[in-house]
């Protein structure tokens, strides 16, 4: 890292906020995502994030942030999310200027447009919806996750997201932005698919059952945390992680022992097969099974996804009663009834 990144595609942006504060909030972020961080000789500390590596060097009373990522997405993708990072914990900064190849009046290069093409019902409470776009590549990695970027009303055309002259994403209003998991794709064949859980008001599958085939949608991505691959994993989720569950399932190597919790109400999802998978169905029981891991045998790697105040025990028994370390754990919020639903 640092000095010998060859990160090919690059930007930077000027603040008048002091090196010191961009600094501890830099590490604040590393030790909560447990991101690499290091210091190179001119003073600039650097972090490893998705897709690249985000710096900080000090200039005369603030500091310049540099960015150099795998590609333009990412670069873009990294960007967008020290301008979301500084909106929410800097307020009232200045907007970021960044340079270069964050190009304006186009679409972000982390986004594409897809035609859904095809909805048919995958079992009792699921929908599978596939997607025809170009450009789909990117989401064709172990980072299995996506945004949907949906129109507010399935019959109000969409008007979509544009970079804008500071090179940041200008996001008209309205759109419904969820996070899904990516089931199959074929990029070269050009499309993807996602399976949806059908849940009371839910937009999209609303939108999914009523909107005619060739819908057009944006998709952002990917993000959100990739496949972990161990030799004992310990996973689970609601319905909602049931399709990352599957993925997760169907990477692991055929020596693997995989002990996988299904929190959801049923366990009606087409699972693959695997010689050292063991599943319980344990509708919403993740306080006690939260109990049972911290007194059982350790696991390579823990993996849990469900509603947010549901996936609270499950934290406090793995990081802190186990103390196992954040880079063995993926452990996420997928829905909260409380709100905040990522629009
Ligand atoms: C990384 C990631 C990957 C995800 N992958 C998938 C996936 O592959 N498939 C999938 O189905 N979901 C997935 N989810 C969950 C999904 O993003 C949320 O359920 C989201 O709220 C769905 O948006 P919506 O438009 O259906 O609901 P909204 O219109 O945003 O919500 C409407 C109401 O429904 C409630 N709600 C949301 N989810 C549920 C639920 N599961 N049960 C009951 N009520 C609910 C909301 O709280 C809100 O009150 C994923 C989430 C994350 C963070």
């Amino acid at each position: 890292m640092i000095e010998t990144s060859l990160h090919p595609c690059r930007s930077e942006a000027r603040s008048a906020i002091p090196f010191a504060a961009f600094e501890a909030l830099l590490r604040h972020e590393a030790e909560e995502h447990d991101l690499a961080l290091g210091t190179a000789p001119d003073g600039s500390v650097w972090a490893e994030v998705e897709g690249g590596e985000l710096g900080i060097r000090p200039d005369g009373s603030g500091c310049v942030l540099l960015v150099h990522a795998q590609g333009p997405d990412w670069l873009h993708a990294i960007g967008e999310t020290v301008d979301e990072h500084l909106a929410h914990h800097l307020p009232g900064t200045a907007a970021l200027q960044w340079s270069g190849a964050r190009a304006a009046h186009r679409l972000p290069p982390n986004f594409s447009l897809a035609r859904m093409v095809r909805v048919t019902r995958l079992s009792g409470d699921f929908l599978r919806v596939r997607l025809e776009g170009a450009n789909l590549a990117r989401l064709d990695r172990d980072m299995i996750h996506f945004r949907f970027v949906l129109p507010g009303a399935a019959d109000t055309p969409a008007r979509w997201p544009r970079v804008g002259a500071d090179g940041r994403t200008e996001w008209p209003p309205g759109l419904h932005r969820p996070a899904y998991t990516v089931s199959a794709i074929d990029p070269d064949a050009g499309w993807l698919e996602t399976d949806i859980f059908i849940h009371a008001g839910g937009r999209t599958c609303d939108f999914a059952q009523r909107t005619p085939p060739g819908a057009e949608v944006g998709l952002t991505g990917p993000g959100g945390g990739g496949i972990p691959r161990a030799a004992t994993l310990s996973i689970g989720g609601d319905e909602t992680a049931y399709p990352a569950l599957a993925r997760i399932i169907a990477a692991q190597a055929a020596h693997a022992r995989i002990t996988a919790q299904l929190f959801g109400d049923r366990a009606d999802y087409p699972f693959p097969a695997h010689p050292g998978l063991v599943t319980s169905h344990r509708p919403r029981a993740e306080a006690a099974v939260a109990a049972e891991i911290a007194t059982a045998p350790p696991a390579d790697h823990y993996w849990f996804a469900t509603e947010k105040p549901r996936l609270a025990p499950l934290r406090r028994a793995i990081l802190d009663t186990l103390a196992v370390p954040k880079s063995r754990t993926h452990l996420a919020a997928y829905w909260n009834a409380a709100g905040s639903a990522d629009d």
